[in-house]
């Protein structure tokens, strides 16, 4: 019996997992430059975390948690999502006494049963970043600007940044009324027509053509917003454009989790098809008393590692070959492996990515192991070599191959690749 990797997950396979690492690593760059901490939380949670902090109606929530009792009883759930976690943490460590806002930034593995799809998958990864206890225009504007510079330092030229407002407590049930009266008027489904009552505004995110096309006319939430909302959002509006990042104003701009207010917005890159987010977040000053904390307004995103190597991939940013050895050894004969081995263990101690022929192939065999690993020099090692005491440096781009004296090769391949 063989098995395969569960429906909707797949594997990172080398070279391609290079990627990979290279977004993760990108995506939270400019966050820790930006005083963001690293925080890692466990990979599942008490299940009321999630259906309290992301919502109950909402379609994580009621469709696509993964959901389990333990052993002793408990019901957790692998995290669909990570700000409530996040949340959960600052307030179980008691965070919110100190300076505030607390940055922090992580990158894990969630989980959602999902319709499987390209680009959307049930087991994905993300990195985040969240800024909690501050209500400041600035703080959201940082984040934004801080993941188009992820993005762009990934040579990304393809994201577009969607920007809306979700309004506040005290103008969001105005708006939510008024909304509801339209919807009500429409000829939707019964599922549809339940979602008016508990959830008004995630049907203004309904993808199918007849819905959308009764939404024409929906009244916009940036027409309700109260004079706080406004002026708040104007600001942010405002810091992006003086940092130099182009935004669209999308008022039908809802996201598939509670817990937003105010600033809302998502990345998109068109070479995607229908999944075409890579990002998205905002502002979420509720969540932190719906999970029984105090008042404490925060701001954050979360960006899909998975989906962002496809938009690279669509802009064709995969052709290099992401970072692999430079040196490979080829030992001819026993003697030789045995003068090789600490050879490689010295140059890689020095720093250089080395890596040699195992198995005791013959030369040919070793020789396009050497070419496949994408070395630029391979060091060829025999007999009469080692009785010269020197190893032959092959440039494998060139085929220039030099004698380099066995006690100088550390430096000479140094001075070659740095
Ligand atoms: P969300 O937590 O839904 O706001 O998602 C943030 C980002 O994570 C999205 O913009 C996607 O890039 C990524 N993402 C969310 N769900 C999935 C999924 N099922 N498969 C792959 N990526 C996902």
């Amino acid at each position: 019996m063989t098995f395969q990797a569960p429906k909707g997950t797949f594997d990172w396979m080398p070279p391609r997992s290079e990627w990979a690492l290279a977004v993760r690593d990108a995506l939270a760059e400019p966050a820790r430059r930006a005083g963001y901490g690293y925080i890692e939380t466990p990979a599942f949670e008490d299940t009321a975390l999630f259906s309290r902090g992301v919502g109950e109606s909402t379609d994580i929530v009621t469709k696509e948690m993964y959901t389990f009792t333990s052993r002793g009883g408990q019901s957790l759930t692998l995290r669909p999502e990570g700000t409530a976690s996040v949340m959960r943490a600052v307030l179980e460590h008691g965070l919110y006494g100190g300076p505030l806002p607390i940055k922090l930034w992580y990158s894990g593995s969630y989980f959602r049963y999902e319709r499987a799809q390209a680009g959307r998958y049930r087991h994905f990864s993300q990195v985040g970043a969240e800024a909690l206890g501050a209500e400041d225009p600035a703080l959201d504007a940082e984040l934004i600007v801080l993941a188009m510079d992820g993005y762009a330092s990934l040579g990304l030229r393809g994201v577009r940044l969607l920007l809306n407002s979700l309004g506040c407590k005290e103008c969001r049930p105005a708006y939510r009324a008024a909304l509801q009266d339209f919807l009500r008027g429409l000829d939707l489904d019964e599922p549809t027509r339940n979602r008016i009552e508990i959830n008004p505004l995630r049907v203004l995110d309904d993808k199918r053509p007849e819905v959308r096309a009764q939404l024409e006319n929906a009244p916009l939430v940036t027409d309700h917003l109260c004079g706080a909302c406004k002026a708040y959002h104007e600001e942010v509006r405002g810091l992006l454009t003086a940092a130099g990042v182009a935004y669209e104003d999308d008022p039908r701009l809802v996201r598939g989790l509670d817990y937003y207010t105010r600033t809302t917005f998502e990345f998109l890159h068109d070479g995607l098809g229908a999944q075409s987010a890579v990002g998205g977040g905002g502002r979420y000053d509720g969540l932190s008393e719906q999970i029984g904390g105090p008042a404490l307004p925060s701001v954050g995103w979360a960006l899909g590692v998975d989906r962002t190597v496809l938009a690279m991939e669509a802009e064709g940013l995969l052709a290099e070959r992401p970072r692999g050895v430079e040196v490979f050894a080829v030992p001819l004969g026993e003697d030789a492996r045995r003068r090789v081995f600490p050879l490689v263990s010295e140059l890689r101690r020095a720093g250089l990515a080395v890596d040699m022929a195992f198995g005791g192939r013959g030369v040919k065999g070793a020789m396009k192991a050497a070419d496949r690993s994408g070395a630029r020099y391979a060091l060829i090692l025999g007999d009469r070599d080692i009785e010269a005491g020197a190893v032959q440096v092959k440039d494998l781009t060139t085929a220039d191959q030099t004698a380099v004296p066995l006690a100088e090769v550390v430096q000479f391949l140094k001075g070659k690749l740095s």
